[in-house]
């Protein structure tokens, strides 16, 4: 007999099955997940994935890491506000994760990013680095993209299997679709969705004052040192078709914005 999770799941999937919304990339997406479903449920989810860090102490543990951070950060934001004038009601939160042996970075719906230590140092990044990253990052959520992969997430064991292993635990707060936010930051996102926060990202960067040039060589960075056991970005990020000659082709139009921002 069907699990009774797994036929709630169904029925929710086929009721909500119509919901369809236009991304600012101009994409059509077909999705089981509304944003404003997917900024609530991802509230919940940002506290219970930072949770184990927190209790280990590491959290923002590197207080010029943490400045450095937000700096970039909270310029990439306000471009952000910029392009998506909604997203002003958003609850952005960045957070560092001190885990220098993971490589890794991610923006859930409503602007709750997190970067780890292991991704600056392993890289080297350069704040015109750090900026890309996070622009990628910010763009996969201004793209509804995190819907998306929820909408994956919801139909998959791993976000039913997360959320069984959290029925009866104390705080009550983790619902299906929180699971299903908490996992969606763990699976590969589109070679679309990719290309689409790669322009969008590239453009965020250069408004907020980052030289677009280091979408380039970050890319580089990655790939030169990718593959390796703690590099989880690069499973997240699969490589777009001719990602590099894509970004190269973006840097002239791109100046003009860097140039007037600096
Ligand atoms: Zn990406």
């Amino acid at each position: 007999m069907p699990h009774p999770i797994k036929l709630l799941l169904t029925f929710i999937i086929f009721t909500l099955l119509s919901a369809c919304a236009t991304n600012i990339a101009g994409r059509k997406q077909v999705m089981f997940v509304s944003e404003s479903d997917a900024i609530e449920s991802s509230k919940q989810a940002y506290i219970n994935t930072l949770e184990p860090f927190k209790l280990k102490g590491q959290l923002d543990s590197e207080p010029d890491m943490v400045n450095r951070v937000n700096r970039i950060t909270s310029k990439l934001i306000t471009q952000a506000k910029i392009m998506r004038p909604e997203t002003k009601s958003w609850e952005w939160s960045i957070k560092i994760i001190d885990d220098p042996k993971t490589v890794n970075a991610w923006c859930m719906a409503g602007g709750k990013m997190a970067i780890y230590t292991g991704l600056i140092n392993q890289l080297s990044a350069t704040d015109d680095e750090i900026a890309q990253v996070m622009g990628h990052e910010i763009s996969h959520a201004l793209a509804n993209h995190t819907a998306e992969r929820m909408s994956v997430a919801m139909a998959s064991d791993l976000a039913v299997n997360l959320y069984k292993s959290t029925i009866g635990d104390s705080t009550g707060t983790t619902s299906l679709a929180t699971s299903a936010a908490q996992v969606a930051i763990t699976l590969p996102n589109s070679r679309t969705s990719e290309s689409e926060a790669d322009k969008i990202g590239i453009e965020l960067a250069a408004k907020a004052g980052y030289n677009p040039n280091a979408a380039v060589t970050l890319w580089q960075k990655m790939s030169k040192i990718g593959g390796g056991s703690g590099f989880e970005f690069m499973s997240t990020h699969p490589s777009p078709e001719n990602r590099e000659s894509a970004l190269k082709k973006m840097i002239p139009k791109m100046m003009p914005y860097y140039q007037a921002a600096k």
